[in-house]
């Protein structure tokens, strides 16, 4: 398998284990009573070896408008007083994840995939949504309940050890508290549908776009470069029905005056082509 990016030296690595091992294991035997503070630092820790193992897309404009129709989606949650942040990752397998404390991954394949803001939008009000329902708060407590919480230390380790070989494999897949049950996937849905919704943007979006994905998978199989998705946001087919029922009870009239797309949408698509393709992911994708 092919990593997507040179390891960090052994050294770094060495030093960045210590450090994510200490401020885990330290918020893991506190789960209980995780702080906004705590699960602020916990995601600004992941945050820093995320950025420093993965490919980042660093383009100002494209970052840009993620981060504004982002943050105009964030800003109107009950966690608007976070500092919000969202980073695109330079690969085209389709992907997103959140991280605590308000830490929002995107992959360009997701960027790539979408035609319309809204389908973006879609994706930006799940990953959101689980920052604000404090969906990685509450995987910590429950390991705790189950004195596994070393297990997701060492989980993490794990994740540092292999620095980009393990972590490239599913491009965030792996990462430990980026990972939910169907039950926090379907929560995701429904809220983010709603933190779409109070943006001023059309939830259809939300639809097509996964719609979309199925396809590709019937399509190309679960080695394709949606793979991930499937893995990371499980139940994907029963969550299509579920949100084309939230669409059905809100009805043509409720959505009149949402936006569904913009310019600064089709600005950020043609800048997106005009960058050279990601770097390729690895042969195989591994869980
Ligand atoms: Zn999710």
């Amino acid at each position: 398998m092919r990593p997507l990016v040179p390891s960090l030296s052994r050294r770094a690595a060495r030093a960045t284990i210590v450090t994510a091992t200490l401020v885990t294991a330290t918020l893991v035997a506190t789960a209980c009573t995780v702080s906004r503070d705590e699960e602020v630092a916990l995601g600004a820790d992941e945050a820093k070896q995320v950025e420093a193992q993965l490919p980042l897309l660093g383009d100002p404009d494209v970052e840009r408008y993620v981060s504004s129709l982002g943050r105009a989606i964030a800003e109107r949650t009950s966690r608007a007083d976070l500092d919000w942040h969202f980073r695109v990752v330079n690969t085209d397998v389709v992907n997103a994840f959140a991280l605590p404390g308000g830490y929002i991954f995107v992959n360009r394949g997701v960027l790539e995939r979408a035609d319309r803001m809204d389908e973006l939008a879609g994706v930006l009000g799940h990953e959101i949504a689980h920052v604000v329902l404090r969906h990685s708060v509450q995987q910590m407590q429950k390991a705790q309940k189950t004195n596994v919480g070393i297990t997701l230390v060492c989980t993490l380790t794990h994740i540092c050890n292999n620095a980009a070989a393990q972590v490239a494999i599913n491009v965030g897949g792996s990462l430990a508290f980026a990972k939910f049950g169907r039950r926090a996937e379907a929560q995701a849905d429904s809220a983010g549908f709603a933190n779409v919704v109070r943006a001023g943007i059309d939830p259809s979006g939300m639809q097509s776009f996964f719609e979309k994905l199925l396809d590709e998978e019937a399509k190309h199989g679960p080695q394709s470069r949606v793979g991930a998705w499937f893995q990371d946001h499980p139940g994907t087919r029963d969550r299509v029905d579920a949100i084309g029922a939230m669409l059905a009870a809100q009805g043509a009239q409720g959505r009149q005056g949402l936006v569904a797309d913009d310019e600064g949408f089709r600005v950020m698509k043609r800048r997106l082509q005009e960058l050279p393709p990601p770097p390729s992911p690895p042969d195989t994708v591994v869980q």
